[in-house]
């Protein structure tokens, strides 16, 4: 989000490592980690009081579904199932891929080691557009027939990322949360790609005013620079979590909060809202609009869409990777197509000719390869 080789960035890290690289944060404790755990509770929706710093945002999703697990639990009850949405996409692991769409979430071969989840039809309608009942009767149904097996709802909030690139309306995440509440089901917001501002709003649950019950983040926690992750919850599941038998969350990785990781990650998140990274997302945005629509009128193209600092151009077939993607590296972009997504995610500072470019390129490269 701040681009590459920043110098505060660079600096955080170089300054810890003269300090300590790491150490094992069973038992211990120490200022990179309280600091970052301080700064998360503060900035994320209400109620979010709890922080465990995970490694990767897969094992984030992990340690969510076994709080939620653990949860129910601790209140004498075995609930071990999760209901998910349809292109949604969670991580690589196997209770993350076990919510992955199981078409788009790209571990089909994996299906039959994987524990069956509830999957409801992908998020309707569009970012925008007001939300009807309709498109939420199938989760209630799901949670009126099931809700007593269900530990949480999993979901990305308003943008679904790599399951298909999707943005849907607020208001059915605001639904989504009366009816996890309603049937008594944890909410869990997966927040790994939307997180510190990427939609427009410092968290995507923001967008609907609602808090989920856990959190997960990363990718843009440490500004992209190294691997961390955390996943925070309510006080009254953490309490009720650790006032039961065995009287600890089970979880517990070697290489949780890192110090160097944390350090970079304070520092990001410091530079962040220094900046006026608002204004920075609304240019990017109007950039993004302005750049990508020329693809609107390419036969090869479905839709091109855009929210925050997401741009993504929707082909009618799956893009041939071992051809666009040199023709985008020969054009001086580093772009990432997969399926039939050509997206563009670029770090809040980019320039508004850099962006221009950028599109540009994309544009040509679609029209030539679509
Ligand atoms: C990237 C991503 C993950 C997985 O994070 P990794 O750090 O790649 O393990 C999980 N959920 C969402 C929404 C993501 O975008």
């Amino acid at each position: 989000i701040h681009g590459y080789n920043h110098p505060v960035l660079n600096a955080a890290i170089e300054t810890q490592l003269q300090d300590m690289a790491h150490v094992m944060f069973g038992g211990l404790t120490h200022v990179p980690a309280v600091t970052l755990a301080r700064k998360l509770v503060e900035l994320t929706p209400d109620g979010l009081e709890k922080v465990l710093f995970a490694d990767s945002g897969s094992v984030a999703v992990e340690v969510a579904l076994k709080m939620a697990i653990q949860y129910w639990h601790a209140r004498g009850e075995s609930r071990q199932r999760f209901l998910s949405l349809r292109s949604g996409y969670h991580g690589d692991t196997f209770g993350a891929m076990s919510v992955c769409d199981p078409v788009t979430g790209m571990h089909g071969l994996f299906s039959s080691a994987l524990a069956s989840q509830l999957f409801a039809p992908a998020p309707e309608p569009a970012f925008g557009q007001p939300g009807t009942e309709e498109h939420l009767k199938p989760v209630q149904q799901l949670l009126e027939e099931q809700g007593r097996e269900i530990a949480a709802v999993i979901l990305e909030p308003i943008v679904q990322g790599a399951g298909g690139m999707r943005f849907y309306s607020a208001d059915y995440l605001r639904r989504m949360r009366q009816l996890c509440d309603e049937h008594g089901v944890l909410l869990i917001a997966d927040e790994i790609a939307t997180g510190f501002g990427r939609t427009g709003k410092l968290f995507a649950c923001e967008w609907a005013g609602i808090s989920p019950d856990i959190l997960c983040l990363g990718k843009s926690l440490t500004g992209g620079y190294l691997s961390l992750a955390a996943t925070l919850t309510t006080e009254h599941i953490a309490g009720t979590i650790s006032s039961n038998p065995p009287g600890v969350f089970m979880h517990g990785p070697t290489f949780m909060a890192n110090p160097l990781a944390c350090s970079v990650a304070n520092a990001s998140i410091d530079l962040l809202l220094k900046s006026p990274w608002q204004a920075r997302i609304e240019t990017i945005q109007d950039g993004l609009e302005t750049g990508l629509a020329p693809c609107r009128e390419l036969p090869g193209v479905s839709e091109v869409r855009v929210l925050g600092a997401i741009g993504v151009v929707e082909l009618r077939q799956a893009v041939d990777m071992r051809a666009i993607q040199p023709a985008f590296v020969e054009a001086g972009m580093w772009v990432r197509p997969f399926g039939k997504l050509v997206y563009l995610m670029p770090a809040y500072v980019m320039e508004t000719q850099d962006l221009r470019e950028l599109c540009a390129a994309t544009v040509d490269v679609v029209s030539r390869y679509s």
